[in-house]
């Protein structure tokens, strides 16, 4: 039983494969094998030591989003069954802590999560509790059924962004959350989805997964293109998947009447951008954040078994867990979409 655990952002190397050990399963505990395990900007962020969404104490298995199967069950367990393919959501809340009871669980002031303070999906087996295995069809590929997580996160920010029929969505970045927006937006309602990303190859796919129109933010005015593509001056929804403050500054540009900013991306915890006071006023803008996927795992999944995205193309590369340092410099490039890890080769 091999996992990649990780030494810290301080050590060299800061990966290194171990055998594992598991105790005998607590009676509400599931042994998943581990199939596939994608890389989030998140484990890049902690691969470089930086603050940000998760408190981390080396030495421990990293990655959050996986799917497997179910290889052994708790005495208790009563929803997953062996042999089950399960997606998993990996955080966990306390549920008695003040944010936890005023419905704010994504603040619980005792968030842990599979993959961050204990050991994930960069390895062959990983013990879950049952509440976070969340059962996908089988006849759903691995990979696909492993980025539930990151689609969970998208669903709650496109509930966050409440898009109305009709409405026109530009989307700035085209990334892996970005090109999983672009088809959210749409199967919201938009009439018009934009993707604003520089990266050709990434233009490319966001069409294919069904932007209506695409803009080089480099090259071309983000503004007189919206204006081309619908008509209008500003999108009615912006949603910033970068987190960079130049990308912040380019949703205020691109928003028109009325417009909601949903500000999805996680910045580093000291970015900050000029306010355009004047056009929140006279615009009436409507400014929002989102964070992880609180209660929104199972919707995830739902959209996964029903086929309703594509979700196969944005996975460009696969790694075994011997080469986790190399899957994360990929990850980071502007050459890859989404980076699997596949424990078992
Ligand atoms: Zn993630
Ligand atoms: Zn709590």
């Amino acid at each position: 039983m091999k996992g990649t655990y990780f030494l810290g952002a301080q050590k060299t190397p800061k990966f290194e494969v171990r055998d594992m050990e598991f105790a005998p399963l607590g009676e509400h505990e599931v042994l998943v094998k581990n199939m596939a395990c994608g890389i989030c900007g998140t484990d890049v962020h902690i691969y470089h030591g930086e603050a940000g969404s998760a408190d981390v104490t080396p030495p421990v298995v990293l990655g959050h989003e996986f799917s497997g199967i179910v290889i052994e069950t708790g005495e208790a367990v009563t929803t997953v069954s062996v042999g089950d393919h399960v997606a998993m959501d990996p955080n966990l809340y306390c549920g008695k802590c003040l944010p936890c009871r005023m419905g704010k669980k994504q603040n619980c002031e005792h968030l842990s999560a599979l993959g961050v303070t204990r050991d994930g999906g960069f390895a062959e087996y990983a013990v879950c509790p049952e509440s976070q295995c969340f059962v996908v069809n089988k006849e759903i590929d691995f990979d696909v059924a492993a980025m539930a997580e990151p689609l969970a996160c998208v669903v709650h920010g496109i509930d966050q962004a409440a898009i109305r029929p009709g409405q026109a969505v530009l989307v700035i970045g085209g990334g892996t959350i970005g090109l999983l927006m672009v088809q959210m937006a749409k199967i919201s309602g938009a009439s018009t989805v934009m993707l604003s990303e520089p990266v050709e190859m990434r233009r490319k796919i966001g069409l294919e997964v069904g932007a209506d129109a695409v803009i080089d933010p480099l090259n071309e005015d983000v503004r007189g293109k919206i204006r081309e593509i619908c008509g209008r001056d500003g999108a009615d929804v912006v949603i910033e998947c970068v987190g960079k403050p130049f990308a912040v500054e380019q949703a205020f540009y691109a928003a028109g009447f009325g417009a909601t900013l949903l500000l999805f991306s996680v910045p580093a915890t000291d970015a900050t951008v000029a306010l355009p006071l004047f056009d929140v006023y006279k615009k009436e803008l409507r400014i929002l954040g989102s964070m992880i996927n609180p209660d929104t795992h199972q919707r995830a999944v739902n959209l996964i078994n029903g086929h309703c995205l594509e979700i196969k193309k944005l996975i460009t590369h696969a790694y075994d867990l011997e080469h986790l340092d190399e899957a994360i410099h990929m990850q980071m490039s502007s050459e890859s979409i989404k980076v699997m890890v596949h424990p078992w080769g």
